[in-house]
């Protein structure tokens, strides 16, 4: 791969496809470019053959059937189709989904779009470490309940859910349990028959594929699920997704899965290790946090707040050579605190002061460790130029100030 300058520390926002990927790609832009639904010629052939064996690499990532595998076009589109689908298809039964403050936009919104219908939403909160607390859960279950939705993996603090525990909930009282695994597939093992999640969303782009494709998983047995498509045409993917297939965004995907289940562990333990230097370096500045419960979490992620200095400041100091995310999205005109930090309990200021690093397959020692200098270097410079910084130095105690409002 080529080399630039700028480290990219934001894995989590999407990672470079692997050349592997893009190599078993380029065929199928040229001389096999059929359409997979074609059934009278050779192109039709070729695609399908493909389609299918991608199916088959990214069933053996997740240990399901392949018929378990519905292609989309990405996360976003699996968690609208999981959610929308069930809610529809199971109306008889219910109107209540159970998710959590923390999910990805892509969950809440969805949600939001459903209460309109007349769903009815409980929004979990999380606990300081940003698990879910299972009791909460399982106290909010009602007859009403058709649908759990948690996402496996936090995209901000790379926290890891409690599935097994939340599954046998939801085994026990008969309801669908949905996951937003985007951040956890290929990184992690992530087998939902194991245990006992019924739908599982999931995108190629995050695991060292291109860019728009992804997958639903649906289970097909035990129970046997159907959601309503949410699109309507050709009847593609068993009648739950029409539109004719990417083709060679599907055999990217399958490649990125057969390389994520032969890589994951070493990918996993180098990298934990390179976290690990990272987070212990920068922890050693003064009044830092690691945010989120660093026993269950994703091997490549650290989210750090460094007191008293703003994010986005921070970043600007080495704007022009690392690439990460701060904990203040950048909503149209306005800088709002992340709602999942808020969500833990941290403060607007805290919020404001995170960073979210996130290493991949292709980040080097090198780059974790001129990283961490760029940070403690502008971490340091933001503080000597920071009244604040000077205040809290000499012990006033920041949180009794009247600040005017002139
Ligand atoms: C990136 C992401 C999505 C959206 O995935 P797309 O494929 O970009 O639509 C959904 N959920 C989580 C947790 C994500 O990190």
């Amino acid at each position: 791969m080529q080399k630039r300058r700028l480290i990219y520390l934001d894995n989590n926002s999407t990672t470079p496809c692997d050349p592997r990927v893009v190599d078993a790609m380029l065929p199928y832009f040229y001389e096999m470019h059929g359409n997979a639904a074609s059934r009278s010629h050779q192109f039709g052939w070729e695609a399908e053959d493909a389609v299918d064996y991608a199916r088959e690499q990214i069933a053996q990532l997740l240990k399901s059937e392949d018929k378990e595998v519905i292609f989309t076009s990405g996360a976003t589109e699996s968690n609208n189709l999981a959610l929308k689908g069930v809610y529809e298809m199971y109306a008889k039964k219910g109107n209540h989904i159970i998710t959590t403050e923390i999910e990805h936009k892509a969950i809440l919104d969805t949600c939001k779009h459903l209460e309109k219908q007349g769903a009815e939403v409980t929004y979990l909160k999380v606990q300081e470490d940003g698990m879910v607390n299972l009791a909460d859960l399982e106290a909010a279950i009602k007859p009403s309940t058709i649908l759990v939705s948690i996402m496996w993996a936090n995209n901000e603090t790379g926290v890891v859910q409690p599935m097994k525990a939340i599954a046998e909930i939801c085994e026990k009282h008969g309801v669908l349990f949905h996951s937003d695994a985007t951040q956890a597939v290929g990184k992690i093992p992530t087998y939902p028959r194991e245990l006992g999640i019924h739908l599982m969303s999931f995108t190629a782009h995050k695991m060292y594929g291109p860019k728009g494709v992804g997958a639903l998983y649906v289970s097909r047995k035990n129970p046997r699920v159907k959601v309503t498509a949410q699109m309507d045409g050709g009847g593609h993917e068993r009648g739950m997704r029409s539109g004719t297939l990417n083709v060679p965004g599907i055999v990217g995907f399958g490649k990125a899965a057969e390389i994520a289940r032969l890589e994951m562990q070493q990918d996993a333990e180098r990298l934990s290790k390179l976290r690990d230097r990272l987070e212990a370096t920068l922890t050693k500045l003064e009044e830092t946090k690691v945010n989120g419960n660093v026993d269950n979490r994703m091997p490549h992620v650290t989210n750090i707040s460094f007191k008293h200095v703003e994010g986005e400041g921070l970043m600007m100091t080495f704007n022009q050579n690392i690439a990460v995310s701060s904990g203040s999205a950048c909503t149209s005109a306005s800088l709002e605190p992340s709602y999942v930090l808020v969500g833990m309990g941290l403060g607007d200021d805290l919020a404001h002061s995170s960073i979210r690093f996130s290493l991949g397959r292709f980040t080097t020692d090198e780059e974790v460790d001129d990283a961490v200098a760029l940070v403690a270097n502008g971490v340091n410079h933001m503080r000597d130029l920071s009244p604040i910084w000077e205040m809290y130095k000499d012990g006033v105690d920041l949180t009794k100030i009247e600040w005017s409002a002139h």
